[in-house]
């Protein structure tokens, strides 16, 4: 376009038609195994990098005890590959593996440990927005699930203080501020955000279903408890766990179906959020935008 041209249009034009340039958010998932955030938030996920935001997958275990067929090691593989699989469905740009043994990572590394290198990893992606397990639900019975909640809870609390971890900032990085925690959980409590996710289930459906020795053993663990009741549904008693595709689709569309109730959609996610520390309080008649 001529200068001349640039003249010619009015200042409000230019502004509809020239919208600001959208800031792209960095997202940081923190999940303790490799199909945590594909169950509780893929959905969300799937929207936010739809959006042309950033999003960075920490995984803290190995994945290697979820399995009565394979091998540690090829468990430890198979799951490698399902992890990135999943990613790539729901557009997650990278991911990192922190290798801890699965079961054992309040064994293997304390709660001060895992919260310095989850706050490096804050510090290097500037997370604006934080996903994991909330650490203040009831009845999280998985001890990694536990761990990994309130490591990230707080290292995402506190990486702006310089003061903490300083041979991060003698490393090279900065002190950063993540805006934003969204915390998913499986007795969720003090849920404050519904998200949509009618138009994304698909993905999350896909990417659940890319983690096949995650949903074989979701049908093997289905299969366990219904004989050990000695009750009768011979459809699942007879059905082989590598044909996990229907069953999972239902169990999936089902709870975002009840969530979506409460959220008032079709399907949706439901989160517990804090945004900014609560600083809306100070701000009574003023909006946060949405993101999704
Ligand atoms: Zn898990």
């Amino acid at each position: 376009m001529s200068a001349d041209a640039a003249v010619a249009i009015a200042p409000e034009t230019r502004l509809e038609e020239e919208p600001a340039p959208m800031r792209r958010k960095s997202i940081v998932v923190f999940e303790a195994h490799g199909d945590d955030m594909e169950f509780t938030c893929a959905g969300t996920i799937a929207k936010f990098t739809a959006a042309g935001h950033q999003v960075t997958l920490v995984v803290a275990t190995n994945n290697d005890k979820g399995s009565f067929e394979l091998t540690a090691d090829q468990l430890r593989a198979e799951r490698d590959r399902e992890i990135h699989a999943g990613a790539r469905v729901l557009g997650i740009g990278r991911v990192i593996c922190l290798g801890y043994s699965d079961g054992e990572l309040r064994a293997e590394a304390s709660l001060d440990v895992l919260r310095e290198r989850f706050m490096r990893i804050i510090r290097e992606v500037k997370a604006d927005i934080m996903f994991t397990w909330d650490p203040f639900t009831p009845y999280e019975g998985h001890p990694d699930h536990r761990a990994v909640a309130m490591a990230a809870h707080e290292a995402a609390s506190f990486a702006h203080l310089p003061l903490y971890h300083p041979e991060q900032i003698a490393d090279g990085l900065e002190p950063h501020y993540v805006s934003e925690q969204w915390f998913f959980a499986k007795s969720p409590r003090d849920r404050n955000k519904f998200v949509d996710i009618t138009a994304t289930i698909d993905r999350k459906v896909e990417a659940l279903c890319c983690h096949v020795s995650q949903m074989v053993l979701t049908v093997r663990d289905l299969q366990f408890a219904l004989e050990a009741s000695g009750l009768d549904v011979p459809w699942l008693a007879g059905l082989d766990p590598h044909d996990y595709r229907d069953v999972i689709d239902k169990q999936i569309r089902a709870v975002a179906r009840a969530v979506g109730k409460e959220g008032g959609f079709e399907y949706a996610e439901g989160f517990r959020r804090t945004r900014f520390g609560g600083i809306e309080r100070f701000a009574r008649d003023q909006e946060l935008a949405e993101d999704v």
